[in-house]
């Protein structure tokens, strides 16, 4: 067997065991598998040891890493998850070429995204993404602009609000990365009571994946524990 997808199979064994601890329903937590830095052979090899779902937060390296992946695989669909910051004029090829956006920040980006999102593909599912610890040099909307951010969203007839995406300040301990997920789980439930609806929470990385399912989070994404140390240099 390959490294990872040894490393799959322990990451998806983490999950189950972090869901049953926390008394949940494992089939309830998505696991995106977030392949930024590495190439389409890590990609594929996921994708033959079962993954399906992938996060990528520079575009152009992703662009030209789904068009190998589709050459490589070409039987396989793989739905692909923009994870990373948004500058405007990206906002056509990311429409165009993602199924789900966790990064939306600000309405303008929402707007753009709507528009240019193919009338011949489903819309495009998105997370808003909190600054939940209120740190200025993080992107995020802040918690308290949120709601009215999402309720701009749900008018947008290209886009499918689903939910919130946090990266809290990183942290060693649990019970500090308990609370930052705990304060976008609230927020969640705060904008469901403000009559929008929610399903998804896209919270945990590597190092706090089983913080963030006892908290809630219905997507994980994760990186270094799947492919490995990143290395930014190449
Ligand atoms: C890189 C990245 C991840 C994955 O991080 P790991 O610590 O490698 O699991 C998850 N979410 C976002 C937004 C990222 O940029």
């Amino acid at each position: 067997m390959s490294l990872i997808s040894d490393n799959l199979q322990a990451v998806r064994a983490d999950l189950i065991a972090a869901a049953l601890a926390a008394d949940r329903d494992p089939q309830q937590i998505n696991l995106l598998a977030v392949s930024k830095t590495f190439g389409a052979e890590a990609v594929v090899e996921a994708a033959r040891a079962g993954q399906r779902c992938f996060g990528e937060n520079y575009l152009q390296e992703a662009l030209d890493k789904m068009q190998q992946v589709q050459t490589l695989l070409p039987e396989l669909a793989l739905e692909w998850h923009f994870i990373g910051p948004i500058q405007s004029n990206k906002t056509r090829q990311i429409a165009e070429n993602f199924s789900w956006v966790h990064s939306v920040d600000r309405a303008k980006i929402a707007t753009r995204l709507s528009e240019q999102r193919p009338a011949s593909l489903t819309p495009l599912n998105i997370c808003l993404q909190v600054n939940i610890s209120g740190e200025s040099t993080k992107s995020g909307v802040l918690p308290e602009q949120a709601l009215s951010l999402a309720k701009m969203i749900a008018t947008l007839p290209g886009l499918r609000l689903r939910g919130l995406m946090a990266v809290p300040e990183s942290s060693d301990d649990v019970l500090l990365q308990r609370h930052a997920f705990s304060q976008l789980r609230q927020l969640k439930e705060q904008i469901q009571a403000g009559g929008i609806a929610l399903d998804t929470l896209s919270m945990g990385m590597s190092s706090d994946m089983g913080a963030a399912i006892a908290e809630g989070s219905t997507m994980v994404r994760i990186g270094s524990a799947i492919f490995g140390k990143r290395d930014y240099a190449k």
